[in-house]
C-alpha cells in the first residue's frame, strides 16, 4: 500500500484540477450530433493546455486520449468520429490526467439533451453511491466498508455492479494496490492510512450485471444491451477523513 508524501499529494492534486476543469468545461459542450472523437479531442486540448498530458493514452495500448462510454458500453469506449452522441443517451466520460510523473483518474456520466426518468436515476444513483462510500472513510477504515457501502446503496435500489471490474489505488501509476471492488463486506480488506490516494468507481447497470468485451480488446458493454453508468472520484485519506481531489 503506498503512503504519499504531502509534495507528492500537491502533485496529484494538480492533475486532479485539470480533470476537474475537463469535466466543468464538457457541461455545456455534450450535444446531440457531437462524436465520441470529438469529445476526446476538447478533452485532450484542455488536459495539454493546462501541463498535464493524458494518462489513458497508450496505457496499455489504448488508442484514446480518456475513455468515451455511451450509453450500454460500461467503460474503455475508445473515441471514435462514427459513434455519435444521440438525443436521450448517456455518456461517460472517464478522464486521467499526468503531473511530472503524478496522475489523478475520475469520471462522470452525463446526459445527451433531455433523458427518460430511468437514465436519470441510474445516473444519479451511480454518483450518490460514491458519496455513501465517502461517509465510511477514514483512517483505520477498511477497502470493504467502502465497497460493501457501494454495493449496498445500489442494490438496494435495484441496480446490481458488475463485479470484473474496481476501483484502485492511483497517483505514482495510474493502477495501483489496493483494488477498491464495487462488493465487498466490512471490515475486510486493506485498512485505509492517511496519505493513501485512491480512485473509488461505482460502475452500475440498469439491468444484469454482465458485461463483454469486443473484439477491438478495449470496450467493454452490458451483455444485454442496457443503460450502465460510471462516476469516479480521485481522493486522499486525511487525518481525519478524506478530501475529493478531482471536484
Ligand atoms: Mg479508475
Amino acid at each position: 500500500i503506498i503512503v504519499k508524501s504531502t509534495r507528492e499529494i500537491e502533485l496529484i492534486r494538480t492533475a486532479c484540477k485539470v480533470i476537474a476543469k475537463v469535466f466543468s468545461e464538457m457541461e455545456s459542450y455534450i450535444k446531440p450530433g457531437l462524436s465520441t472523437q470529438e469529445i476526446a479531442d476538447k478533452a485532450e486540448q484542455i488536459i495539454l493546455d493546462n501541463g498535464c498530458t493524458p494518462t489513458f493514452k497508450g496505457y496499455g495500448g489504448f488508442p484514446g486520449a480518456i475513455c468515451v462510454s455511451v450509453n450500454d458500453t460500461l467503460i474503455h469506449g475508445i473515441p471514435s468520429k462514427k459513434i455519435i452522441l444521440r438525443e436521450g443517451g448517456i455518456v461517460s466520460l472517464d478522464v486521467g490526467a499526468t503531473y511530472k510523473g503524478y496522475c489523478g483518474d475520475a469520471c462522470r456520466t452525463y446526459y445527451v439533451g433531455t433523458v427518460k426518468e430511468e437514465a436519470k436515476r441510474l445516473v444519479e444513483t451511480t454518483k450518490e453511491s460514491f458519496f455513501e462510500a465517502c461517509k465510511v472513510i477514514r483512517p483505520g477504515a477498511t477497502v470493504g466498508d467502502i465497497s460493501h457501502a457501494i454495493q449496498k446503496y445500489c442494490e438496494e435500489r435495484g441496480y446490481p455492479l458488475p463485479r470484473e471490474y474496481t476501483g484502485h489505488g492511483t497517483g505514482r501509476h495510474l493502477h495501483e494496490d489496493p483494488s477498491i471492488p464495487n462488493v465487498g463486506i466490512p471490515h475486510t480488506g486493506a485498512i485505509l492510512r492517511e496519505g493513501m490516494t485512491i480512485a473509488i468507481e461505482p460502475m452500475v447497470a440498469m439491468g444484469r450485471p454482465n458485461t463483454r468485451v469486443l473484439s477491438d480488446e478495449w470496450t467493454v458493454k452490458m451483455r444485454d444491451g442496457k443503460l450502465s453508468a460510471h462516476y469516479e472520484n480521485t481522493i486522499v485519506i486525511t487525518q481525519d477523513g478524506y478530501e475529493i481531489l478531482t471536484m
